[in-house]
């Protein structure tokens, strides 16, 4: 049994919580140079912005509605987020983080589900100020799509119904009711079905959940491919994802494991760093974008009796990238920033964040001389791996830490590092 714990329109909250004047109106916040929409509010999503919108096609907005569209301030959600995660951590023995906002939670032994979830939703809630929505079912896709339908049930009432909103346990829904819910939802909206499969299936006369959960998993295999046998296998309730297989979040890609062994030293941390980097930029070329922000973690096991360490980091990338030794570097800077010894780790990761198509450039006034284009190189480090087996050829120094260049990103609606600088710290007047 898995739960998903998820924060609604992440970075809208978090710049809610900072600015209450916010709450209620239309919001957006900005990708990197303030580009496009990379998060929307509930207002803003009703005013029809769509994701990934231009800022040039939406500011005439700010002017007729009120539209407040911010520049992504990614220390700020970092720190948010490993707070969110700490809390979220609770509600069951294991946690795997898949994205800066969601985490799965590993439900075996826990009772009264439901409740819990109510409990740790209103915690996280009441002590950060971040609404989230926790999806619960016996498989990972079937808790990502309880997500969906607790948030659905909340924002559009009628949709579902009302006692699956802001939390929604699939498996304790009689299989009528189950069905239903299955019936009401659109294929589309399954973990892992993207648009071409999605079109693929709609052609094939199939285009509720339903539809997908009722179809044969050997057909499912046979016309399409193992990926979708199972998926169909998940929505029957019989978990077979590994996070390390599970599709990729659509606005960021995480790469974290457990490691074999406890780990205290820096050394072998960084390695793991390396390694993790490594995948994540491979992935990333893979689906042909760049990545402008990374974030690095580590922490030791809630459930042992060891002094407790959870920090994590938010690195800015001189410019967006996706060569493998940029974003090995500023991982490893990261881990160095906030490794400290003494504590047992069980977990580290990576994050890559404020992704775009690689065709996308800013132009930019700079005096430094353009990187060496290296993507032929990158190329031919993704042939050999994917020819003779990952971490075939990989990078050997993980470079030094290093001051960490500041940025010149243009962020003209940047908000304040309310939580990571003591400077920006808000003074409550009595
Ligand atoms: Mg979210």
């Amino acid at each position: 049994m898995f739960a998903l714990v998820d924060g609604n329109n992440f970075y809208c909250s978090c710049e809610r919580v900072f600015q209450p004047r916010l709450q209620g109106r239309p919001l957006v916040v900005l990708s990197n140079n303030d580009g496009c929409a990379i998060a929307r509010s509930n207002e803003a999503k009703d005013l029809g912005i769509s994701m990934g919108a231009p800022y040039f096609k939406i500011r005439h907005l700010e002017r007729e509605v009120g539209l407040v569209a911010l520049s992504s301030n990614y220390p700020l959600y970092g720190d948010m987020s490993n707070r969110m995660m700490t809390l979220a951590a609770a509600m069951g023995p294991t946690q795997e983080i898949y994205s800066i906002d969601e985490s799965f939670i590993g439900l075996d032994g826990v009772p009264d589900l439901a409740r819990r979830g109510h409990a740790i939703r209103d915690r996280i809630h009441r002590w950060i100020g971040v609404p989230c929505g926790i999806g619960i079912g016996r498989t990972k896709t079937l808790a990502k799509l309880a997500n969906h339908i607790a948030k659905t049930a909340d924002r559009k009432p009628g949709t579902y119904p009302a006692e699956l909103a802001k939390v929604c346990n699939l498996a304790a829904l009689p299989a009528q009711d189950l069905d239903d819910v299955l019936a009401a939802t659109d294929l589309g909206e399954v973990w892992g079905i993207g648009r071409r499969i999605g079109e693929q299936l709609r052609a094939a006369g199939l285009h509720t959940v339903l539809d997908v959960a009722r179809m044969d998993p050997v057909v499912a295999r046979r016309r399409w491919s193992v990926v979708l046998e199972r998926t169909v296998r998940e929505l029957q309730g019989q978990s077979c994802i590994a996070l390390e297989d599970a599709p990729p979040a659509k606005k960021e890609i995480a790469c974290t494991r457990s490691f074999g062994q406890v780990i205290t030293d820096l050394d072998p941390l960084i390695e793991a760093v390396t390694e993790h980097a490594s995948r994540a930029a491979q992935k990333l070329r893979q689906q042909g974008s760049v990545a402008a922000q990374l974030q690095v973690f580590a922490h030791t096991s809630p459930h042992r009796d060891d002094p407790q360490f959870s920090k994590a980091t938010i690195v800015p990338l001189r410019r967006p990238t996706s060569d493998t030794a940029a974003l090995v570097h500023a991982a490893c800077a990261g881990m160095r920033s906030i490794y400290e010894p003494g504590y047992r780790l069980i977990k580290a990761g990576v994050i890559l964040l404020d992704l775009s198509p690689v065709g996308v450039v800013q132009q930019e006034l700079d005096l430094e001389p353009e990187p060496r284009d290296r993507s032929r190189l990158m190329a031919a480090l993704d042939a050999v791996n994917d020819k003779y087996g990952r971490g075939t050829l990989k990078v050997a120094s993980a470079g030094t830490a290093g001051a960490r260049r500041q940025m010149t990103m243009k962020q003209s609606r940047r908000s304040a590092d309310y939580t990571t600088d003591w400077d920006a710290i808000m003074i409550a007047s009595a």
